[in-house]
């Protein structure tokens, strides 16, 4: 069995080696039919060999009939099609160049709509380096100094290389919602996200020749959290770092919880509630009440809404409309810290020196 990095280098390295590197992120999931549209639009098979086809046409429909595919009413061998914006014959266009527009979404790259479930699930086939300068837009303000956006970049490429890798040979490697990274398409886009791209073109953290796990997160609140109490994933540059983000006033937050939704989240009374457990970093890892029921830290935050609950380092009190939660930080706080990355870039630090801080013993490898 390969390890995981061989297997990248080898798909990297082998003739015919792909131009770009290319990711395939799932954008929705639709019922009975879908609209794709794009300048020159071009049709082929979901392959990276598949020739393309002219259709002469700006917008076709797909149509899920029983189990196979219809494409402006006619039928589609296969389970899936493949589109991709041409340039007419007089403009030679760079594939790519021209958005093309499905399910609500503007993309470069091919859009790809295959039968899924009892619907169609509409995939984006996108070189990593534009998909990057979308996610970073989503992911980051794009007000965010230069080297804090090309941590971010960084730490997001290495991120969604490791999730390839990880679905190999699957259908589509992430999807384009907060359970990945968000992912917003072309309009997501800045010169500033390109430029941070462009800058940092390749680079990949790696521990022992593999890509690392890159978490990231908004504010850890004044130290990062270890993987292992944060996210169950114990690795060794995942680990608890100081932050100057806990200065912030921004960082603090407070919430006031009903007792009803507390019901709910415990599946019991929270009569007494209280922290009954911590982590080396001081977040909460144990809630109890007074009937002895317990929850974990990290599921009680799952359960009453990652927004409501914006972080587990907090303290909690009764008053008479509820409970009061008061804490620091948002996200689960493991590994890269975004605004502790432009605190940092702002007393000038370089992106490198930003990404050893928060992925300490990782190091930076020029994939390609
Ligand atoms: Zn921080």
């Amino acid at each position: 069995m390969l390890r995981p990095v061989t297997l990248l280098l080898i798909l990297l390295a082998s003739p015919p080696a792909p131009a770009v590197e290319t990711m395939r992120i799932a954008m929705s999931e639709v019922r009975g039919e879908v609209q794709v549209s794009g300048q020159g639009l071009l049709l082929g098979m979901d392959t990276e060999e598949a020739s393309f086809h002219a259709l002469g046409k700006r917008q076709v429909t797909v149509r899920r009939r029983g189990r196979k595919l219809e494409v402006n009413g006619a039928p589609i061998v296969g389970d899936a099609v493949r589109f991709r914006a041409g340039g007419l014959a007089d403009d030679a266009g760079v594939p790519g160049e021209v958005p093309l527009r499905a399910g609500g979404m503007a993309v470069r790259g091919d859009v790809v709509v295959r039968l899924y479930r009892e619907g169609l699930q509409l995939i984006n086939v996108i070189p990593l380096e534009d998909y990057l300068a979308a996610v970073l837009g989503s992911e980051m303000p794009v007000s965010f100094p230069p080297e804090a956006l090309k941590a971010q970049a960084v730490a997001a490429r290495t991120y969604a290389l490791q999730k390839k890798l990880e679905a190999y040979g699957s259908a589509f490697y992430l999807g384009s919602s907060v359970l990945h990274q968000v992912y917003g398409g072309v309009n997501s886009e800045d010169p500033r996200t390109h430029a941070a791209v462009e800058a940092t073109r390749g680079e990949v953290l790696t521990y022992e020749l593999a890509p690392i796990e890159a978490y990231f997160h908004a504010s850890c609140g004044g130290r990062t959290e270890s993987g292992h109490a944060a996210l169950q994933r114990d690795l060794p540059y995942l680990q608890p770092v100081e932050c100057p983000c806990g200065k912030l006033p921004a960082s603090r937050w407070s919430a006031t919880v009903s007792e009803g939704e507390l019901q709910a989240a415990l599946e019991g009374s929270p009569e007494g509630l209280r922290i009954s457990g911590r982590t080396g970093t001081r977040r909460v890892s144990r809630v109890s009440t007074a009937d002895g029921t317990t929850l974990d830290g990290v599921r009680f935050r799952q359960r009453l809404g990652y927004t409501k609950l914006k972080s587990l380092d907090f303290e909690v009190e009764k008053r008479a409309h509820g409970y009061h939660f008061t804490g620091r930080g948002y996200g689960h706080g493991a590994g890269l810290c975004q605004w502790g990355a432009r605190g940092l870039a702002q007393g000038g630090w370089s992106y490198k020196d930003i990404l050893s801080h928060y992925y300490p013993g990782a190091e930076l490898q020029q994939l390609y």
